[in-house]
């Protein structure tokens, strides 16, 4: 399996892998946990994963029973996930998120979003390792089992998100899957900061404090999320309630930094001709307001007034 993170890395277009290109079992007493792609990148799979793997490539080419495959799926499934942890923006790594991972939602969206995007990636990753040759039916087969109580969360609101910035739900999904787990929340609230009025009414140096804001809203239900058991149908039933939830507190910060950006901006276009109108009687306050796109006088220099509204007023 050395193509292991080549492939996740191909299939998704990211960056790069975090991987060290060690593999190693899992520590005995793990409970539920199969597999985990450790902070420092190395990889590390539970006996029973490793030994379905090792089984299907024994018995490659010749027919598998339905059941068979369904192993195999799964234990191959557990592989794309672990490789969707370590995958990596520029300038990044994994394990840059081992602090953030302590916060439940960000580990709760971390494990959503990496096991949805594994289940829409996981027959192209089949494709690009030569599996389906190996295990021939191993596509038409389906095994789905993990975080169920986090996955239908991250579909919905990757959905959400994606409706309202025009992509398709699986495209936000992958999107948030090939940043490591500090910055997918980011990623989503500057997909609708973009999308919004935002861009041309905050100025530059406030605009990493509001997309903070966003930010926060979507964390909240995400955090709600976090303590949610797998086997309990009702959390499983209420996850995607959750994904949607965090859309619209995304989306209701947005609304209040719009308005906000909104009555600043009419507050100092007031300003900025009451100071011409003081300055230079009514006239010139029209002239300064046409030319206040590019913040230039009429002749292309900088106005006498033109800064005024960057300082201070000072009364002497
Ligand atoms: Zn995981």
């Amino acid at each position: 399996m050395a193509g292991q993170a080549r492939a996740a890395v191909a299939v998704s277009g990211a960056h790069h892998s975090s991987w060290n290109r060690e593999v190693r079992p899992l520590a005995e007493g793990s409970g539920t946990v199969r597999a985990l792609a450790k902070w420092d990148g190395a990889i590390e799979y539970r006996d029973d994963v490793t030994r379905t793997l090792r089984e299907m490539f024994e018995k490659a080419g010749r027919g598998s029973a339905a059941s068979e495959l369904e192993q195999y799926r799964d234990a191959l499934g557990v592989v794309l996930h672990e490789n969707v942890h370590l995958l990596a923006a520029r300038g990044t790594s994994h394990g840059m998120g081992s602090e953030a991972f302590r916060e439940g939602a960000v580990s709760a969206l971390e494990e959503g979003v990496t096991e949805a995007y594994k289940r829409i990636a996981l027959d192209v990753y089949i494709d690009e390792l030569g599996l389906e040759r190996i295990a021939p039916g191993l596509k038409s087969v389906r095994a789905d089992r993990s975080y169920p109580q986090y996955v239908p969360a991250a579909e919905v609101f990757a959905a959400a998100v994606g409706r309202r910035v025009d992509l398709a739900g699986n495209e936000v999904l992958r999107r948030l899957a090939v940043v490591n787990c500090e910055d997918k929340f980011r990623v989503a609230a500057e997909l609708v900061y973009q999308a919004s009025e935002l861009p041309d009414l905050v100025p530059q140096q406030h605009r990493a404090v509001a997309i903070d804001r966003i930010v926060t809203g979507m964390k909240e239900p995400f955090a709600k999320i976090a303590d949610f058991d797998p086997d309990d149908p009702l959390d499983i039933r209420m996850s995607p309630l959750a994904g949607a939830q965090a859309d619209r507190a995304g989306y209701q910060q947005v609304r209040e930094l719009t308005a906000f950006w909104q009555a600043n901006q009419d507050l100092r276009k007031t300003l900025d001709i009451g100071l011409d109108r003081g300055a230079r009687g009514p006239s010139a306050a029209n002239s300064r307001n046409t030319n206040q796109a590019t913040g230039r006088g009429a002749n292309g220099r900088l106005a006498r007034g033109d800064q005024s509204h960057c300082r201070p007023i000072e009364r002497d």
